[in-house]
């Protein structure tokens, strides 16, 4: 649900998160959180919020949204990166799959 960008440092870095009004059903257990420009309700998933804090990275929420202007503001020779899936992110997808085919 959410992908975590880098801008030039990982200090920078933020989490890409859906707002709670385009998605509606997140992935269990997700926590609403403020976006960090508008202010919107986004879904932040519980391995997002274990990566903040195994990190100790501030990470904020930034919505689909805002994210255009979020890559604006960077120098035109600077590069975005979106990190990886991390292992934790990929198995709390795998559960939330087999979580939902069970209860079709
Ligand atoms: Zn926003």
């Amino acid at each position: 649900m959410e992908i975590p960008q880098r801008r030039n440092t990982m200090d920078e870095a933020v989490l890409l998160c859906f707002r709670v009004e385009d998605l509606a059903h997140p992935i269990t257990g997700a926590a609403v959180e403020r976006c960090d420009l508008c202010g919107a309700s986004v879904w932040v998933a519980p391995s997002s919020r274990r990566m903040r804090k195994e990190s100790g990275l501030e990470l904020p929420p930034v919505c689909h949204h805002c994210t255009p202007a979020v890559i604006a503001e960077l120098p035109p020779d600077e590069k975005v990166e979106i990190q990886k899936l991390t292992a934790d992110q990929i198995e709390e997808l795998a559960a939330e799959v087999k979580r939902r085919r069970g209860s079709e």
